[in-house]
């Protein structure tokens, strides 16, 4: 199994908690599109003998393309990859860009997934955070999307500074009133130089309380695994049948093209990083030169990786698997570091796999950090 990731570079206005890689001027739109589509076509003998399980759109925000530059490039995929039958294509959307008419044309098209950024469905968070969305519109996509696409994500963002128990509880609440099979949800993170990390700097914002992120978190696992979502990669929670393909896939270590500026690639033994920049990007591809930098990982590297991807999910990281990929020697290393977080509850052994337990679940990135071999 294989995928495709598709960055669309483009946002029609800056989160302030923003770090992904994006321009908010649309003026190199369609040199972009034709830029996205020639990258498809060069690179087409990487997935030589592969067959395309997932493509993904992501960002930015690839709802502020038109349709049929979707369209087009899903046509590009299909005119120089072997397909399957049929693939997980997933939209991330805005819900400020879900028209009832832009839905109606999605429905039309190949794409049978929509991940709509709804991130808090309060006015007041939605402008701390400088979402180009309003609340009624978080709403309303969400009525219009449900009545055409069957398989929708919405993401839910907690730990909003001045966001109240009580309100993330309505906000789950108000999520679950939609009946869509999956969420993905993420705490407000303070990364460095973001318009956030200035204002809380400079005290015009209260800074994220990990104490309040960590409640919230505990609340989100318990409201959705009672309305039986499973909660199967720590920001993640989905309906039997509704996990995401292309997420999965990526979690467990399965080959990826990421087509874009800063998009990544790995084929399990090299990863891959496209330039973070668009006009650069745009004039190296029409130079048929792929703007990719490419690091050959170690054991070491892929042993951490697996470790970083695994502890996050359900299934765990497979002793059994890191003997056989990486020798004795890693797994003797992974009993033995695990040791501690195993005796405070954190992780557990079950059937030849570690895993984190409910307690260990909010830390999961810094319990993975302890078993890395450095
Ligand atoms: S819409 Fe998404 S990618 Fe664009 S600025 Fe906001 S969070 Fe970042």
């Amino acid at each position: 199994m294989s995928g495709i990731y598709i960055h669309i570079p483009f946002c029609k206005q800056a989160c302030f908690y923003c770090d992904f890689h994006f321009s908010t001027s649309m003026a190199k739109r369609v040199e972009m599109v034709a830029a996205l589509q020639q990258e498809l076509k060069l690179r087409k003998d990487e997935f030589k003998n592969e067959l395309v399980e997932t493509i993904y759109f992501g960002g930015g925000t690839p709802s502020v393309l038109k349709s049929e530059e979707i369209n087009n490039l899903i046509y590009s995929v299909y005119e120089h990859y072997r397909v399957s039958d049929n693939p997980e294509i997933t939209l991330e959307a805005n819900p400020d860009d879900l028209s009832k008419s832009r839905i109606n044309e999605m429905s039309q098209s190949k794409i049978n997934r929509l991940s709509i950024g709804i991130q808090s469905f309060f006015e007041d968070d939605l402008k701390l955070m400088n979402r180009a969305h309003s609340a009624i519109e978080a709403e309303e996509s969400l009525i219009m999307a449900t009545s055409q696409f069957d398989n929708i994500s919405i993401d839910l963002i907690y730990g909003i500074p001045g966001a109240t128990d009580a309100q993330w509880l309505q906000n789950i609440k108000k999520a679950l009133s939609f009946n869509i099979p999956h969420i993905s949800s993420y705490a407000l993170t303070v990364e460095p130089n973001t318009a956030l990390a200035h204002m809380v700097e400079k005290g015009k914002i209260a800074n994220v309380d990990d104490e309040a992120a960590e409640r919230q978190f505990n609340m989100l696992v318990d409201e959705l695994e009672e309305k039986e979502f499973v909660h199967y990669e720590i920001s993640n929670f989905g309906k039997e049948g509704y996990f995401s393909k292309n997420n999965t896939a990526y979690w467990q270590g399965k080959k990826y093209i990421g087509i874009g500026p800063s998009a990544h690639s790995y084929d399990g033994k090299e990863r891959g990083w496209n330039i973070k920049n668009n006009i650069k990007y745009i004039k190296s591809i029409q130079a048929n030169k792929l703007p990719i930098e490419i690091e050959i990982l170690t054991t070491a590297d892929r042993y951490n990786e697996y470790i970083m991807t695994g502890l996050r999910t359900i299934w765990g990281v497979s002793i059994v698997k890191i003997t056989k990929e990486f020798g004795e020697k890693y797994s003797d290393y992974l009993i033995q570091q695990s040791a501690k977080s195993r005796s405070q509850n954190l992780l557990i052994i079950e059937n030849n796999t570690i895993k984190v337990t409910k307690k260990g679940k909010f830390l999961a990135d810094g319990l993975a950090a302890d078993l890395f071999m450095v």
